[in-house]
């Protein structure tokens, strides 16, 4: 026989099916399926039957009839199997009880390729057992939760079998497992809620648990029997067989955990292995054949319970996040801002998946809820994907292996799944989910060393076990589910939706903004300039009439009124026209000389305001690529404001000067005089506006809403810096070429 050495990493390759040998408290014959002739045997068939059963290989049926007793004698096994054949099943005919030599045993048939495997075992339970299954059936399906179910099915294969200890091991993702549910004699150490790797149940040994339900190793120290057979490379196939014997590195497992007799039922659910009941005892011990039928059955009603459990939690899950969704959809649809709508209420972006935290990243700023990565480590994971992935939605639940910086963050971030916004912005949401090993607890002491390994072989044990499987869980989250995939798509198409009315609905209102401007243009361009004329016939009859000497001194003061009235109405007339102008005119780009322009405004200016004692000194005057005409305007308006508002300062000093800075030309206009209250800071651009301080002295307030729009339509800045009292410095950027 081949000897396996006991190492995890070949248990996936070793063939458990064809072992070539079995158990060796019951013995195996096989039958050629169209002959009926015995093909295999195992070695012990003499020892329960008498010494000459060894010649039986390649004899007919008959030979092994007289050796086997039965309640009818003139019932044989060929008979059996023929009634089996046409039932087409041996369900109803397992276990079949013969007597040989004066002791009950079992006869148990089942199928292997081309042979019936039939197979005997020594009868122990005296009484009927039906009806204890029925009672355990019923209480054990009174618990309401999962995890009450998983105990009371601990319970009622413990009373059924009374093996020391019962567990219940549930495998997770990545095919590792975990204790979820145990009853055990109190002096044992728990082992619940303890984690197994992957590589301790291997891949063909589930397969197996998946064809062939329950599995019993009677004596992990008794002798295996070897299967003899003429059919030398034919290894007999005991898939369906009960005394199948089990792997050598399976039997060192129980050995070291000082176990002596395992028993384990398959829990299956939507055809998939979900878990195991797994029985340890520490002595020998067999369970006969009903008992390990009832605790099939057993086995099977769990599993069904809990593959309903399971739909049921399944679907509660998907309820809830779609009920999630339709509450952050109204909250989108009612609130203005749409950080705030997915995160300051009490349904929140967060519930839209398991996840333990989450980031969003909008408007180039960051919000957050829950357990989540500093700021700066989100910001670079943002960038980080970005640059990563193309498409809308990224998961993994293995983030440090891909990106190393999250190692520093695990404990909060070793899962990610994020969705993209707008992938140009780095606009994105991301949940993020911990690692796996720092949720688990460790039902034992973690202090305790591993079992000493025995004869220099891998030493496998509970604890090394659970050593074994955090460094597999190492860097690991638990996987996104595929309903938490499906939720955040339909949340990123929700908030999508939303960004796109909302952009709409800006894009609307400008658009209606801008029509209101043009109307509104067209019509003080219309009224200035249809006012004038009869402005200017009031001013002129006015004119007229004072130079009539018959007019008193009354009635002059009154005309002078009218005069002054009039003048002012035809200056607000001309600013608002100059306005509109700027409104309706395009830019015509051309290079302005600023240092003539800017000496031109100076002398006018100065002459207009009379004020003869004002300093006003040119610094470096770079020139502007603009519109002549309006860049005029901005610099009228703004050294024109800079004398007014400081001729009452004791010496008034206005400075003018443009810098080069970058791509831009920027020119600060700069005065001493009353200054501007910075509260208002945003509102001495609108029209018409103008600040408390300025009542005494002349001034329409259209001059800056000019300044702003002219610069504008430049594509540059305007902004200024004051102090009341003090002074002002207007500053205004073009670009530069
Ligand atoms: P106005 O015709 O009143 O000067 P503007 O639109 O040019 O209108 O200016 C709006 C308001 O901003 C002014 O009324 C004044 O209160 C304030 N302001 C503008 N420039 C200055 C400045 N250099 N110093 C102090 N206040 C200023």
């Amino acid at each position: 026989m081949t000897k396996f050495s006991v190492d995890l990493t070949n248990c996936d390759r070793e063939p458990i099916h064809i072992p070539g040998k079995i158990q060796s408290h019951g013995f195996l014959i096989a039958v050629d399926k169209n002959t009926f002739s015995i093909t295999y045997l195992s070695e012990n068939t003499g020892d329960f039957l008498k010494e000459q059963a060894k010649n039986l290989l390649n004899q007919s049926l008959s030979g092994l009839n007289h050796l086997i007793q039965q309640h009818n004698p003139e019932f044989n096994i060929e008979d059996l199997l023929k009634l089996g054949i046409i039932r087409k099943s041996f369900d109803a005919i397992s276990p079949h009880p013969v007597e040989i030599n004066g002791n009950p045993f079992y006869l148990i048939i089942s199928p292997s390729d081309d042979n019936w495997l039939l197979e005997f075992e020594p009868v122990t339970l005296q009484y009927d057992i039906q009806s204890s299954i029925g009672r355990s059936a019923s209480s054990m399906l009174q618990g309401k939760s999962v995890a009450a179910l998983l105990s009371s099915a601990a319970l009622e294969v413990k009373k059924l079998i009374n093996y020391d200890r019962i567990m219940i091991y549930k495998f997770l993702d990545d095919g590792h497992g975990e204790v979820v549910a145990e009853e055990k004699e109190d002096n044992l150490e728990p082992f619940f809620g303890l984690h197994y790797p992957a590589s301790d149940i291997p891949k063909q040994a589930r397969e197996l648990y998946k064809l062939n339900l329950t599995r019993l190793i009677a004596n992990v120290n008794a002798q295996d029997s070897q299967i003899i057979t003429f059919k030398e490379d034919q290894p007999l196939d005991l898939t369906n067989g009960g005394l199948r014997a089990v792997s050598p590195i399976h039997i060192q497992y129980l050995k070291n955990m000082g176990v002596h007799s395992s028993f384990s039922i398959s829990l299956i659910s939507h055809g998939e292995l979900w878990g195991l009941i797994a029985c340890h005892n520490y002595s020998s011990k067999f369970i006969d054949y009903k008992a390990r039928e009832g605790s099939k059955l057993i086995g099977q009603i769990l599993s069904s319970a809990l593959e309903y459990r399971q739909d049921e939690e399944d679907a509660e899950v998907i309820k809830q996040f779609k009920d999630t969704a339709s509450v952050l959809a109204e909250h989108l649809d009612r609130d203005k801002y749409l950080v705030e709508a997915i995160t300051t209420h009490k349904t929140n972006i967060l519930d839209v998946t398991k996840a333990g935290g989450v980031a969003i990243i909008f408007e180039n700023e960051l919000k957050t809820i829950g357990n989540v990565p500093s700021a700066e480590e989100i910001w670079e994971l943002s960038h980080w994907l970005k640059n990563t992935s193309d498409e809308s939605i990224y998961y993994t639940h293995r983030l440090p292996e891909i990106h190393s910086p999250a190692k520093k963050y695990k404990s909060t971030a070793a899962g990610i799944l994020s969705c993209t916004l707008n992938k140009e912005l780095g606009e994105m949401i991301i949940w993020f989910k911990p690692e796996i090993i720092s949720n688990v607890n460790w039902a034992g002491n973690p202090e305790k060393p591993a079992a000493p390994s025995e004869n220099g072989l891998l030493s496998l044990s509970p604890r090394k076990s659970f050593e074994i499987w955090s460094q597999v869980v190492n860097n690991t989250s638990e996987k996104w589910l595929a309903e938490e995939i499906a939720s955040v798509l339909r949340i990123r198409e929700i908030i999508i939706t939303d960004i796109n009315k909302k952009a709409n609905e800006i894009r609307q209102l400008n658009e209606k903004l801008q029509a209101a401007y043009e109307e509104l243009d067209t019509f003080s361009y219309t009224i200035s300039h249809d006012l004038r004329t009869p402005l200017t016939s009031i001013k002129t009859y006015a004119e007229l009439l004072l130079k009539n000497k018959s007019i008193d001194e009354g009635g002059r003061k009154m005309l002078d009124r009218i005069l002054n009235g009039a003048n002012k109405m035809n200056f607000l007339i001309k600013e608002i026209l100059n306005l509109a102008r700027v409104g309706r005119s395009d830019v015509v780009f051309e290079t302005v000389d600023m240092d003539s322009l800017l000496n031109e405004i100076k002398n006018e200016v100065l002459t207009a305001f009379k004020a003869d004692s004002s300093e006003l000194i040119l610094g470096q005057l770079p020139n502007l690529k603009g519109d002549r005409t309006m860049i005029a305007q901005v610099f009228t308006n703004l050294i024109g404001n800079a004398v007014k508002y400081s001729m009452m300062a004791d010496k008034p000093k206005i400075e003018v000067y443009g810098t080069v800075e970058g791509g831009e030309i920027i020119y600060a206009i700069k005065d001493n005089g009353i200054g501007i209250d910075n509260r208002y800071y945003d509102r001495v651009f609108e029209l018409f506006k103008r600040m408390d301080n300025v009542k005494e002295i002349e001034g329409t307030g259209v001059g800056l809403a000019i300044v702003k729009r002219v610069v504008e339509k430049h594509n540059g800045r305007v902004w200024f810096e004051s102090k009341l009292n003090v002074g002002s410095t207007f500053y205004v950027a073009f670009k530069n070429g």
